[in-house]
């Protein structure tokens, strides 16, 4: 394959993948109405449904300006060969074989998060704003965005050095190295992702003496699930809209519920989200995710190593002489079709995981609070409830509201 033909599938697979999230979006647009269907009347009220669908309106109109930008900046940097001037600019500064690449990459992303970030302001402090659901102080976001920026140099910067020496000097066998690397820090990330990622962003609390409490002891004790796991989230510094989220493995798991919903929410909902979670851990769902996780990486690098030395890659970009991190962001490119395919495979998987946690929460507990629960965290985030088959089948790692009630009542 020549250069040229790398560069036009390249195209191909930008326009494809842009036209499909439109196509998405025309049809969600298409399938939702303005009567409500009669299995989900009673979820919304009128006034609520209504601002249900203003909210669905704006945020799409405004992921339709983001996207349709990415893309004529993403496209723009390929037909101009912005790729070959930001490796050639990298290349005045540095020729060192561990640097350059890292400030090559380096480069790219402070560019484009300087880019993107009017449009992430806009979204928090004027979509979610009118619609009630921000809580972000422009304090907050900052913090975030500096703590988001170190962690990213660090582990990112961290791990791209590593796999450069390993391309360097361990010859055909570099992508045995790498994947043992990342095998090891992906089961540390998962073990450890609560009690030292979470920490940086949020303060996690046990959770306080009360009914609440005793509630959720007794169940615990049924099922036999320590209750030393159980933390309180201050989600509500960045948002109103309320969660729940399992993490960790062995001794390090841990189970957090945001403060917006242990506020909220009575005793009993809180009680079947936490038997859903609960319910993640007992049928090992972190742990098989994780695994396949570390699978996919093993075959993404074999790929990996079988191309990176291709000449033609960096000609692709308008770069002559053949380097590794244009390789990698030339391979980036053309992997994302089947890096596509195998996030709708793990959706797949994902909400046949979802029915099992609920399933769980419906037999050790009971199904009744558990609907009201997910009723209530759909209005209050005012998710839409009739999303078109086609995106729940592509893009959902959650089945619908209608589609788990239903299943918890059968
Ligand atoms: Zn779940």
């Amino acid at each position: 394959m020549n250069s040229e033909t790398i560069f036009n599938i390249i195209i191909g697979i930008i326009v494809v993948n842009f036209l499909l999230e439109r196509w998405l979006d025309w049809l969600n647009d298409k399938n939702s109405s303005a009567v409500l269907p009669e299995e989900l009347k009673g979820i919304y009220d009128d006034e609520k449904y209504a601002k249900q669908r203003a909210y669905d309106k704006v945020k799409g109109r405004f992921s339709m300006l983001s996207s349709t930008f990415s893309f004529v900046l993403i496209l723009a940097m390929l037909f101009f060969k912005g790729f070959a001037f930001v490796d050639a600019y990298a290349k005045s500064i540095t020729d060192h074989p561990i640097v350059l690449p890292i400030l090559f990459f380096g480069i790219l992303m402070v560019a484009s998060d300087i880019l993107t970030t009017p449009f992430s302001l806009y979204s928090t402090f004027v979509i979610e704003e009118k619609f009630g659901f921000n809580r972000t102080t422009i304090k907050t976001y900052i913090l975030d965005k500096i703590k988001g920026a170190l962690l990213g140099a660090i582990l990112g910067g961290g791990f791209l050095a590593l796999f450069i020496w390993f391309y360097n000097s361990m010859g055909t066998f570099f992508w045995l190295w790498t994947w043992g690397a990342i095998a090891i820090f992906m089961v540390l990330a998962t073990m450890f992702y609560a009690s030292v990622i979470v920490p940086l962003f949020n303060t996690l609390t046990p959770l306080e003496d009360g009914e609440l409490k005793t509630e959720i002891t007794k169940y615990c004790q049924k099922v036999g699930f320590n209750l030393e796991n159980l933390f309180v989230m201050d989600g509500s510094k960045r948002s109103s809209k309320a969660n729940a989220f399992f993490s960790g493995l062995g001794a390090k798991k841990k189970i957090v519920l945001y403060d917006t919903l242990a506020n909220e929410y009575s005793k009993e909902e809180i009680t079947a989200v936490l038997a859903h979670e609960i319910g993640h851990y007992k049928k090992k769902h972190t742990l098989v995710a994780m695994i396949v996780g570390v699978l996919q990486m093993g075959a993404m690098l074999f790929i990996l190593s079988l191309v990176i030395n291709k000449p033609e890659f960096s000609m692709a970009l308008g770069v002559q002489e053949k380097s590794f991190h244009i390789g990698l962001l030339v391979f980036s490119m053309l992997y994302s079709p089947l890096s596509m395919l195998i996030g709708v495979l793990m959706n797949v998987i994902s909400r046949k995981n979802e029915y099992e946690a609920d399933n769980y929460a419906k037999t050790t507990y009971k199904p009744e609070p558990l609907v009201s629960s997910l009723k209530k965290l759909s209005v209050d985030s005012l998710s839409n409830l009739t999303p078109h088959p086609y995106d729940v089948f592509l893009n959902y790692s959650h089945p619908t509201l209608l589609q788990r009630i239903k299943a918890l009542y059968n």
